[in-house]
């Protein structure tokens, strides 16, 4: 056994004085003195010899193997320091790191909120989890009106003092005009964009949870050609300087009078084609004066202050933009989506 650990110590050090690169040093030091390694098997096969031949081949087996590992550890500094054989190719490709990047709902609020910011609006953000006061009586749209039905969404379980069911996630983000108005008075100019719920079946058109952005100018003398300006310039910054505005009668409960503000179709120039249904313009705001009712709820009297207020499904105006199909794509965490964007 004694010349077998000679044998073996002699073939590692041969070996050893071979070895130009790293790796190759530790492939050997696996081979040999690795969990498995042909120096340990040696090693544990020490515990079979009669107490005689242990003392002895112990001792050298031990000896040998502690010389080796720090011969194994002088051909690691060594190779450590020889830049020929471990080095850099700083000319190989590198590997790519990721990036992420803002989901296309982001990017189109966030060139939204630039503009309004530019104009002296101030960029809000309301409570998703709403009351019913707020997102429906406040807006003169009393537990009563028939506008309800046009807005069914998900409501809490959980009853206020008077033992009803008051708590729902927003249907819209105009619960934030008077959550504005109540807090900041009047004057004021402020938009909101923010997530909204319904309880919709969804389709390529409808979604249970999405994004609108709430507009709100309140001052003296407001009037509805203030609020025609706004929306022209909003018009011209996301679809191109010849974007012409219309405005049509269309009923909101918190606006009087109230209109739904169309676009000439940034694809076919008005012409008429698929995007517009052939008719060039495409809706995309609902607009109005505020009503009476709404500022009153607000705590601002009619009589000193006017305002408008607008509000557009940010999800459909990025439909528009870019050109998408499917409603349902911008949660659907789809990589091959988002990254197009
Ligand atoms: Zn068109």
């Amino acid at each position: 056994m004694e010349s077998k650990l000679q044998q073996l110590k002699q073939e590692i050090l041969n070996q050893l004085a071979e070895v130009k690169r790293l790796e190759t040093l530790r492939d050997l030091e696996i081979k040999y003195l690795g969990r498995k390694g042909e120096l340990t098997k040696i090693l544990r096969s020490v515990a079979d010899l009669s107490a005689e031949e242990k003392k002895t081949l112990g001792k050298l087996a031990n000896e040998i193997k502690i010389e080796l590992i720090n011969k194994f550890e002088e051909v690691k500094i060594s190779l450590g320091k020889n830049t020929e054989t471990d080095y850099i190719d700083a000319t190989l490709p590198g590997v790519e790191i990721k990036q992420g990047h803002l989901h296309p709902l982001t990017i189109l609020q966030n060139e939204i909120e630039d503009l309004f910011s530019s104009l002296g609006f101030m960029v809000l953000d309301g409570p998703e989890l709403e009351s019913d006061y707020y997102n429906f009586t406040a807006l003169n749209i009393p537990p009563y009106h028939p506008a309800r039905d046009m807005q069914d969404t998900f409501y809490i379980d959980h009853k206020n003092a008077k033992g009803e069911y008051d708590m729902l996630m927003r249907t819209q983000t105009s619960p934030m005009q008077i959550r504005a108005m109540q807090k900041y008075g009047a004057p004021i100019k402020c938009i909101v964009p923010g997530r909204c719920f319904r309880n919709e079946a969804t389709d390529v058109r409808h979604e249970h949870t999405f994004y609108q952005l709430e507009g709100l100018m309140i001052d003296k003398d407001i009037n509805f050609s203030n609020l025609k300006a706004i929306l022209e310039v909003l018009g011209k910054k996301l679809f191109g300087p010849d974007t012409e505005f219309r405005m049509r009668p269309k009923f909101y409960p918190f606006v009087e009078p109230g209109s739904n503000g169309e676009y000439s179709c940034f694809l076919c120039g008005g012409k008429g084609c698929r995007l517009c249904k052939n008719t060039g313009w495409l809706e995309i705001v609902g607009c109005g004066m505020v009503h009476p009712n709404v500022l009153r709820a607000g705590g601002i009297d009619p009589k000193k202050y006017q305002g408008f207020a607008f509000g557009y499904g940010l999800d459909r105006l990025a439909m528009l933009k870019y050109g998408i199909n499917d409603i349902r794509l911008f949660h659907s965490v789809d990589l091959k989506f988002l990254k197009q964007f």
